[in-house]
């Protein structure tokens, strides 16, 4: 494909389960109580061209790759794992401003979107503009 407009989104889901309190906070989450985080992280980028026998043919980026960088850090920062053994205040908006600088580290030039749910229905959005990068093509 040769459209310069060819750029997709795509999200892997993760779940982990830890602990924290909010030392500051004037209400419940002061106490030591615990979460079902959903954890989502999304990459952009050109579809990339089917190519027989290519693994990667006709995706993004392999689904499988998102996954083998942010397990490892789930499993040795996150799962249950106390969050104020990692920040002092691990508000949704600290965990997401701990973790942008960490996965954009680890997908470079792709990374556009981290989204943390706390609960259900409260969440955390960190977004990031990727400019698709036309190939210049002299005539
Ligand atoms: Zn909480």
């Amino acid at each position: 494909m040769t459209d310069d407009n060819n750029q997709l989104e795509i999200t892997k889901r993760f779940r982990f389960e830890a602990h924290h309190k909010l030392p500051w906070h004037r209400g419940k989450c002061a106490r030591d109580h615990g979460h079902s985080y959903v954890l989502e992280v999304s990459v952009t980028g050109p579809v990339k061209e089917d190519i027989p026998g290519v693994s990667d043919s006709g995706m993004v980026c392999d689904f499988y790759e998102i996954s083998s960088v942010v397990k490892p850090i789930i499993e040795d920062y996150l799962d249950h794992h106390s969050l104020n053994d990692l920040m002092q205040n691990p508000t949704a908006e600290n965990i997401v401003g701990w973790l942008v600088p960490v996965l954009n580290a680890a997908l470079p030039g792709i990374l556009s979107r981290v989204r943390l749910y706390e609960t259900t229905d409260g969440w955390v959005e960190w977004r990031q503009t990727i400019e698709s990068h036309e190939e210049t093509v002299d005539d």
